[in-house]
């Protein structure tokens, strides 16, 4: 047991037992020192995927403006509709990759990401989404015009973690793909 300096008994780090807990994880109850935690909109969160999870649960991102400021240049992103759902940005001025289901925004390393597939079908888009989602995978969407109701004319690339990329295509192998190099003139 220890004691800070007012000879109270000090709540230590889970992972650190030398440091002082500033707070505990909403998901696990676990007492975690500042490094250790994520902040959400009213609570705290440890890094634990389960406890990930309900952080991005508690930070409603499709509230996420129609434009942004890229943290990584300063340029102002006008965002997709995936983008303001996900949290998860690509700023084309700058190529960085930014994920807003942090606080701050984390600027992800683009060297981790490779390409998965890509897809010009709406339809298909939203599925891919939520099976990546389901899976937790890691990804990020490049291009596409959401906000069209036509048919897209920028494919979307789907970038995903490449720790992730096995993972992500056993998730998608059953799916019946028009999307491996789809066409552009599909019924609506
Ligand atoms: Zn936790
Ligand atoms: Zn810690
Ligand atoms: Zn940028």
């Amino acid at each position: 047991m220890r004691w800070n300096n007012k000879g109270e008994i000090m709540k230590t780090c889970f992972n650190h037992p030398d440091k002082e807990a500033m707070s505990v994880c909403r998901g696990c109850g676990k007492d975690y020192c500042k490094q250790c935690l994520d902040e959400g909109k009213e609570y705290y969160y440890c890094k634990n995927p389960e406890c990930q999870k309900l952080l991005k649960a508690e930070v409603p991102f499709r509230e996420l403006p129609e434009k942004i400021m890229c943290p990584g240049c300063g340029s102002e992103l006008k965002l997709s509709k995936e983008e303001r759902e996900t949290g998860k940005i690509h700023c084309s001025e700058c190529e960085a990759f930014i994920d807003f289901n942090f606080n701050p925004p984390k600027i992800i390393n683009k060297e981790n990401y490779v390409e998965l597939l890509y897809s010009l079908n709406q339809g298909d888009i939203a599925l891919i989404q939520s099976m990546l989602d389901d899976g937790k995978i890691d990804y990020y969407i490049v291009g596409g015009n959401f906000l069209s109701v036509r048919p897209l004319l920028v494919p979307a690339r789907f970038i995903v973690n490449e720790n992730q990329l096995e993972e992500a295509k056993e998730l998608l192998k059953d799916f019946k793909l028009n999307i491996w190099g789809a066409s552009t003139n599909q019924e609506e």
